[in-house]
């Protein structure tokens, strides 16, 4: 037993935990959790705790279902929505197959195996996340439009304002299970929030973004609000993305940052650039995976819709913040694409996986969007080279379907199930009959 499980072991007692949470992610991204007894971990620590993988969404064929849960001690954290004394704890898992090789379905595993082939080439990967979520009045209930908190706006402060006082109880709540925030306020639309989190292995941020989402729910509960990462609940107002700042690490030295370049940005964060920019219309059906993600990537509302990127131009895919001079290591670049409804670890692998190939590669970046995308004709887009990113849900998956990279960063398996469970939620949409159709139809035909 390490150090860090001794810890663990120790702290059970220390805090009077009673159940242990072993937490871990199906394939779409939603937290999956089971609850041991204390006396049950050291084994845990040891062998892990057996379940049947195939009722996961995503994980085991029926006949090779039983897997292993094995809790990463680093992860460790009370929970405070259940209470002090007697405590509830949880930690994040990683997935073993019986035999104790790594679980090729895990999606915190596909994200270690994409993390360490960049670590093979020297570079560690730091994200940042602008986390956006709208918080409405009820439970939703089908057929119903919800109903925002407020109809506040922008950075607006409000005296006695619910998304305020929800944003400080969160906020205390992250940051006593160690998740720092950096900065939060009222987003565009009423009711709209934004919380950023401080920037960290992405890993680590994956990790952050479950609990996140957990802990932004558990809040929204107790204050009698629902609180939804759906990427566009409103065809009117903006959607809720996931905005998130990257940068690559050479030991203790940003892999981006070269003083006195074109934005202090160096070859190498010019290259991932790149290799986002190539490889973004494929990676689209991981890093926004709904019908509904394509509802935000409309135009407007701040949210891309075109494959560019900008210094400070809020139109493009990607940003280059503002930088200031004499602060490389936060030279970063800002991608705008995601949305918080994402399988994070996913997201982040393909992320990782198409900048490194640019790197890789030796990608040529294209000419900087200076202007305002959305505000130029399609012919002009198509002489700057400008393309579009995928419309629907459909086209994302047949270009998903296409791309080797992706393939090859999911690895076969969540690959497979990835499309299947793609494909068919988008055959159960496109039967669908709406209501813009029968408004559209009814009175003239
Ligand atoms: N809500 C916008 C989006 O969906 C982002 C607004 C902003 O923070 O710039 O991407
Ligand atoms: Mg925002
Ligand atoms: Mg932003």
């Amino acid at each position: 037993m390490g150090k860090q499980e001794d810890f663990v072991l120790r702290a059970l007692e220390e805090r009077d935990v009673r159940f242990v949470r072993l937490w871990f992610t199906d394939v779409l991204g939603f937290l999956k959790s089971v609850a041991i007894a204390p006396a049950e971990l050291e084994s845990a620590f040891g062998e892990g705790i057996g379940f049947d993988g195939s009722a996961i969404e995503g994980f085991a064929r029926v006949q090779e279902a039983d897997m292993l849960a094995k809790p990463d001690p680093s992860t460790f954290q009370i929970l405070p929505w259940r209470g002090d004394a007697p405590s509830t704890a949880r930690m994040f898992c990683d997935i073993m197959m019986p035999d104790g090789s790594p679980s090729y379905a895990d999606p915190r595993h596909v994200l270690k195996r994409t993390l360490a082939k960049a670590a093979d080439k020297g570079f560690s990967f730091y994200t940042h996340p602008e986390i956006e979520f709208y918080l409405f009045k009820d439970s939703p209930e089908a057929g119903v439009e919800p109903r925002p908190v407020d109809s506040s706006g922008y950075f607006d402060h409000t005296a006695q304002s619910a998304g305020a006082d929800f944003r400080r109880e969160a906020i205390t709540m992250l940051e006593s299970m160690g998740i720092s925030v950096e900065f939060s306020h009222h987003e565009a639309g009423p009711g709209q929030q934004e919380i950023d989190l401080r920037y960290a292995d992405a890993l680590t941020t994956a990790d952050n973004i479950m609990t996140f989402r957990t802990v932004i729910r558990e809040v929204a509960l107790g204050q009698g609000v629902w609180a939804s990462f759906m990427p566009k609940p409103f065809t009117q107002q903006p959607g809720s993305g996931m905005h998130t700042h990257l940068s690559l690490f050479e030991g203790d030295r940003n892999a981006f940052y070269e003083a006195g370049s074109q934005y202090q940005l160096s070859t190498t964060g010019r290259q991932f650039m790149a290799g986002l920019l190539t490889h973004a219309a494929e990676i689209s059906a991981v890093t926004n995976q709904w019908v509904n993600s394509y509802k935000r990537l409309i135009g407007g509302g701040e949210a891309p819709s075109y494959i560019s990127w900008g210094h400070n131009n809020r139109s493009a895919m990607i940003r280059v913040p503002m930088y200031k001079p004499g602060k490389g290591q936060s030279t970063r670049i800002e991608l705008r694409s995601l949305d918080a409804a994402c399988n994070p670890y996913l997201a982040f692998a393909v992320t990782l996986a198409a900048g490194m190939k640019g790197i890789e590669e030796g990608y040529e970046l294209p000419r900087e969007a200076e202007e305002d995308v959305w505000s130029l004709t399609e012919r002009e887009r198509r002489s700057l080279g400008i393309q579009e990113l995928p419309r629907t849900l459909y086209e994302a998956i047949n270009m998903a379907e296409s791309s080797e990279l992706v393939a090859e960063t999911l690895g076969e398996h969540v690959f497979d199930f990835f499309l299947r469970n793609k494909r068919a939620e988008w055959d159960a949409y496109r039967g669908q009959v709406s209501a813009f159709e029968r408004d559209q139809m009814l009175p003239v035909i």
